[in-house]
């Protein structure tokens, strides 16, 4: 049997000064009791990769919020996927809902991040969701297949890519969908896994992503296909991440 360990990132945004190496301090310690029970990761905005990488110790990882698809080059105000791996950076966030709306990143854009972050050795943890609208008029499931085709490229793997859940309308807003709903898009994820990557489907973590709170994160965690969460608002407060990641830890 398979068995995946679950993930709880958090995902900064734009927020965080090095003044918050405080609350990563915090992040680390309450890791390190939940070593072995749950992967903690903290993906700060990119200025703080660097520091936040030397300082967070082996109970939490570091990841990039995004990176720009080629290596190098003349991409003003960008970072790519190996200078993230060259600061210490064990992951980054590929297609947020944040960046596919405000960027206009597509499906293509997002695929070539992806396999940036596998050619610098990381782990792309590749956002899928509907908006509200899509949701409303019954294409969830048609619009996360559709992203899932056009974002991960052949070769994923247990080791290279973790798939987060993330629908658009639940992000920042403290709407969540209903633990059946949560199931039925996971299950569908953990298909469409199955038929492109049947070695490696099984080991390939999937987490919710969308107002996950202290107040929900056990009910939420315990749906069937959900192997953790990307976490948002919660994430900035030490003791609430914790709390999330603490549903993993021992009774
Ligand atoms: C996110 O931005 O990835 C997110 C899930 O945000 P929040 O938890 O604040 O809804």
């Amino acid at each position: 049997m398979t068995t995946r360990r679950p993930l709880v990132a958090g995902n900064w945004k734009m927020n965080g000064l090095t003044s918050s190496r405080q609350a990563l301090a915090d992040i680390a310690r309450g890791a390190d009791a939940l070593a072995g029970t749950v992967d903690v990761m903290v993906c700060p905005p990119a200025t703080l990769v660097l520091p936040f990488a030397a300082a967070a110790g082996g109970a939490v990882a570091i990841g990039g919020q995004n990176c720009h698809a080629e290596p190098s080059g003349a991409f003003t105000g960008d970072i790519s996927a190996e200078m993230l791996a060259d600061a210490g950076a064990a992951a980054v966030i590929v297609g947020h809902s944040e960046r596919r709306t405000l960027c206009h990143e597509n499906d293509a854009a997002v695929r070539r991040k992806v396999e940036a972050a596998w050619r610098a050795g990381l782990l792309a943890i590749c956002c899928v969701g509907e908006s509200a609208g899509e949701r409303a008029t019954g294409r969830t499931l048609e619009v996360v297949g559709g992203q899932l085709e056009g974002s991960i490229p052949d070769g994923a793997s247990a080791d290279n890519l973790v798939v987060a859940y993330e629908p658009v309308w639940a992000i920042g807003t403290g709407l969540t969908p209903s633990p059946a709903d949560v199931a039925e898009v996971h299950g569908f994820i953990r298909n469409h896994l199955a038929r492109r990557f049947p070695d490696a489907a099984l080991g390939i973590r999937i987490l919710y992503g969308g107002s996950v709170k202290a107040a929900n994160a056990r009910e939420l965690m315990a749906v069937a296909d959900v192997d953790g969460a990307l976490v948002g608002g919660a994430s900035l407060h030490p003791k609430e991440f914790l709390t999330i990641a603490g549903v993993y830890g021992p009774a």
